[in-house]
């Protein structure tokens, strides 16, 4: 058997999502700038789904600017926030996403903004009163914290940061790349200015993604050359990948009450019974309905072995898990998130991030505890 739980990381594309963007790699081809027939087809496609997203979001189309993913989108946004909008000071979270906190420190280094660094508690809670504190301080700053985190699922209340920037007179960036998907955000009430999204999270493909920015929030291009996507990301569109992602999006949207259940059933069912077949087991983070999401439940095992010889055994079994996250394996620098909340030694922790996808099943959960049951004695050092 061979079981994927780690769908945080990259989630199987859908397959009606495939057969949607076939079309689009024969059948209809040329280039969407160009004004003939062809051209103008394509045009229309992209302009369809930006719409639907839009629609989605209850946000205007105008507000959806498609990037190749969650990365270049919250570059776009800092980045963008600090050139166009005459950011000097950026209020930011060390549990963040490196898409996030790399670009704040690149910026930094580079002499164009101060930061400061919000503290975390041990379940990945910001404190709102340090918060209101840096905001008074620092009159019309950038803060940028995600709304959940991918290593731990820990959801920050982003209606309440919102809502504190907009008295302060801050900008709010939310890395929403964990919840795009999964979550239903209301653009005309959420006080959010700019969110990032990421296709392959929610079924659709890999290498496209939107940022959303706010009516009257005026960004320069990251990257430069031709007039698309209005002047702000030059380059011919990623065509079939922005179909695919509007028909992945829309169909998350319409299956979200019954996948949402789905997922909780499997993160309550892995959680409890890990607990009952593995002693010592602990969980990291906020795993709470109201404070945390479906999708992530990230565990220690006991022992003092590398969290690696861990996911080795795991892997060996068929299992792919993760140790942080994804974009970390290979660095062998151990999980920033978890350090930030306290798990200290951490890479000396066997941490593993399982993450869950409506696709999975009670009888893959059981196959892994079983494995887990073998392979966690054998594995503690
Ligand atoms: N932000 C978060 C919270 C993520 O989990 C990821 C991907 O793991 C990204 C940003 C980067 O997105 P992408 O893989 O589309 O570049």
């Amino acid at each position: 058997m061979k079981v994927y739980l780690d769908n945080a990381a990259s989630a199987p594309m859908d397959p009606e999502v495939f057969e949607h963007m076939k079309p689009f790699f024969f059948e209809m081809y040329g280039n969407p700038s160009s004004t003939h027939a062809h051209g103008r087809a394509l045009k229309n496609i992209i302009e369809q789904a930006r719409r639907t997203i839009a629609t989605n979001l209850n946000a205007r189309p105008g507000e959806i600017i498609f990037t190749s993913g969650g990365t270049e989108a919250d570059n776009m946004a800092i980045t963008g926030a600090v050139e166009g909008m005459g950011i000097k000071h950026i209020i930011s979270s060390p549990i963040e996403h490196h898409a996030v906190t790399h670009t704040i420190e690149h910026l930094e280094a580079q002499g164009r903004v101060t930061v400061s660094w919000l503290s975390v508690d041990g379940k990945g809670h910001i404190d709102l009163a340090e918060l209101t504190e840096l905001l008074k301080a620092h009159q019309h700053c950038l803060v940028s914290l995600m709304h959940a985190n991918n290593e731990i699922g820990t959801l920050h209340d982003i209606q309440a940061i919102g809502e504190l920037c907009r008295e302060h007179g801050a900008l709010f960036h939310s890395d929403t790349v964990q919840t795009m998907g999964g979550f239903r955000f209301d653009m005309e009430t959420l006080p959010v200015d700019l969110a990032t999204a990421s296709a392959h999270k929610f079924y659709g493909p890999k290498g496209v993604g939107f940022l959303y920015v706010r009516k009257g929030i005026n960004l320069p291009p990251l990257i430069h050359g031709g007039s698309q996507e209005r002047s702000m990301r030059a380059g011919t569109e990623n065509l079939a990948s922005i179909a695919g992602m509007a028909f992945a999006y829309d169909k998350c949207q319409k299956m979200h009450d019954h996948k949402s259940q789905l997922l909780w059933d499997l993160k309550t069912y892995m959680q409890e019974q890990l607990r009952e077949a593995i002693p010592g087991v602990s969980f990291n983070g906020d795993t709470s309905r109201e404070k945390s999401i479906p999708t992530v439940l990230n565990t220690s095992f006991p022992g003092e072995a590398e969290d690696s010889l861990l996911l080795f055994h795991l892997d060996i079994q068929g299992i792919s898990v993760s140790g942080g996250s994804a974009c970390n394996s290979g660095a062998n620098l151990g999980s920033h998130v978890l350090r930030t909340i306290g798990l200290t030694g951490a890479p000396l922790v066997q941490a593993v991030r399982f993450s869950f996808g409506p696709q999975n099943t009670r009888e893959e959960l059981d196959f892994v505890i079983g494995k887990l049951k073998e392979i966690v004695p054998a594995s503690v050092m």
